[in-house]
């Protein structure tokens, strides 16, 4: 392996950010290997063979920062559309607006309030928490909006996508979620918004291009069968590892819980199926969470007028084998963590990062920002 400076296990956004300024400011000689037959990650997009619509092949993915040093960098590989992200929730038959909004308020409750009349209705309904008491996901919804929005539009939308009761999951998954008393239905905050103007595929290529990077795909780190393996590379070579951290210690801590995602796709007759990109099913009787219809992120381009391609997307724990998406972190998992991290720096020579490597839930330009700083801070230092 001598003839790498480093290997990056693992070609999402945080392995390809590393790569990329470890090549083009380092001058370091990078490998950069995928256990996939692609790189990109869970970011990975692909025209649909049938439609030639850009299909985000592991759930939509929408771009948003408001880091201006993430968002310089990002445009160094793409130019990005002006699609402002827009969600809508069906409960019993009926539309309604996400994010919570005015309009969500006054649609649910048959009503006409005003900003003011809202904010009182809702401190109301959340008044049966005394404050401060908020300290899981449950407590913190009802608290934001309120018992009777809560059951209706979180409670089992949550229990279908994460399969664990509410009061056991983190406040912080909900706190993405704005709540606005205006009829501003931006599904984010952030400052920059966007979706990659040739598709995500063509940004992730553009990032791993540099000649000093070579990229190994359909290769496994844990697979001993070939060479670019753990065992042949640790304490041989630095290592950036991006997949996940309780499998990198052989699970000796236990199994840390992921959640995975089925994805049920379906080329359909029409020119458009449900007038929007993404429709999430409130009710526990729908099994999916939500249908992504893709030609909807691209209103721009020449897409077929009598087809379209939709995406059912189903939820459930992930077991030894799945693609793990999403950490759990129920307080097991978070205590798991704990005892992984202390393994994770006794490891000198490797580096953990990523959604998966640090067990985080991380969007994509927290992951590219967590691997510029990572990036700046150790690797730079170390290489200097
Ligand atoms: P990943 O993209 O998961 O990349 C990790 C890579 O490591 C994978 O390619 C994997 O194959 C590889 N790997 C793992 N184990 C091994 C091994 N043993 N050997 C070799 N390779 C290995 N972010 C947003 O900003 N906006 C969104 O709308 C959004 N939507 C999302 C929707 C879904 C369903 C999911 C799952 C994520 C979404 N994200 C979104 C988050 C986004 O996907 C992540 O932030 C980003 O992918 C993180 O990059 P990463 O490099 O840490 O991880
Ligand atoms: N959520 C919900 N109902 C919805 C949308 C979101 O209960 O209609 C909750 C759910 O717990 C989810 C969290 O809010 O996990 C964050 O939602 P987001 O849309 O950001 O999830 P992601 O797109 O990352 O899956």
């Amino acid at each position: 392996m001598t003839e790498y400076d480093l290997v990056v296990v693992g070609s999402g956004f945080f392995g390809l950010t590393i790569a990329e300024r470890m090549a083009e400011e380092l001058g370091k000689r990078v490998l950069v290997i995928d256990r996939r037959d692609h790189i990109g990650g869970n970011a990975y997009s692909e025209a649909d063979p049938e439609t030639g619509i850009e299909v985000h092949r592991y759930g939509a993915h929408l771009f948003h920062t408001s880091n201006p040093g993430v968002w310089e960098y990002v445009n160094r590989f793409t130019t990005f559309t002006d699609y402002v992200h827009r969600v809508y929730t069906n409960h019993r038959d009926e539309v309604y607006p996400l994010p919570f909004n005015l309009g969500t308020v006054n649609q649910f409750f048959r009503s006409a309030h005003g900003p003011d009349a809202a904010r009182a209705l809702i401190a109301e309904q959340a008044s049966e928490l005394a404050s401060g008491a908020v300290s899981n996901l449950e407590e913190k919804a009802i608290s934001l909006i309120g018992r009777p929005l809560y059951e209706a539009f979180i409670r089992d939308y949550t229990a279908k996508q994460w399969q664990t009761d509410p009061t056991e999951l983190p406040a912080e998954v909900i706190s993405r979620l704005p709540v606005r008393y205006t009829y501003d239905n931006r599904y984010f905050n952030d400052t920059w918004e966007g979706l990659p103007t040739e598709g995500y595929t063509a940004w992730i290529e553009r990032m791993a291009e540099h000649p000093l990077i070579e990229v190994r795909l359909s290769t496994d780190f844990f697979d001993e069968s070939q060479p670019i393996n753990k065992a042949e590379l640790v304490g041989q070579v630095p290592v950036v590892y991006t997949g996940p951290i309780d499998r990198y210690f052989g699970y000796s801590n236990g199994e840390l819980g992921w959640r995975t995602l089925d994805f049920e796709r379906e080329v359909l007759p029409v020119g458009d199926f449900q007038g929007t990109p993404v429709m999430n099913y409130a009710d526990r009787e729908v099994p999916y969470t939500r249908i992504h219809e893709f030609r909807h992120f691209h209103p721009e381009r020449e897409y077929p007028a009598d087809r379209t391609i939709i995406m059912r997307e189903f939820s459930r724990f992930a077991e030894r084998g799945d693609e793990p998406y999403y950490p759990v972190n129920t307080p097991d998992d978070r205590a798991m963590l704990v005892a992984y991290r202390e393994l994770a720096k006794q490891e000198e020579s490797v580096y953990f990062g990523g959604r998966l490597g640090t067990y985080q839930y991380l969007d994509m330009h927290m992951a590219i920002g967590s691997a510029l700083s990572m990036y700046e801070n150790k690797l730079k230092p170390a290489f200097a």
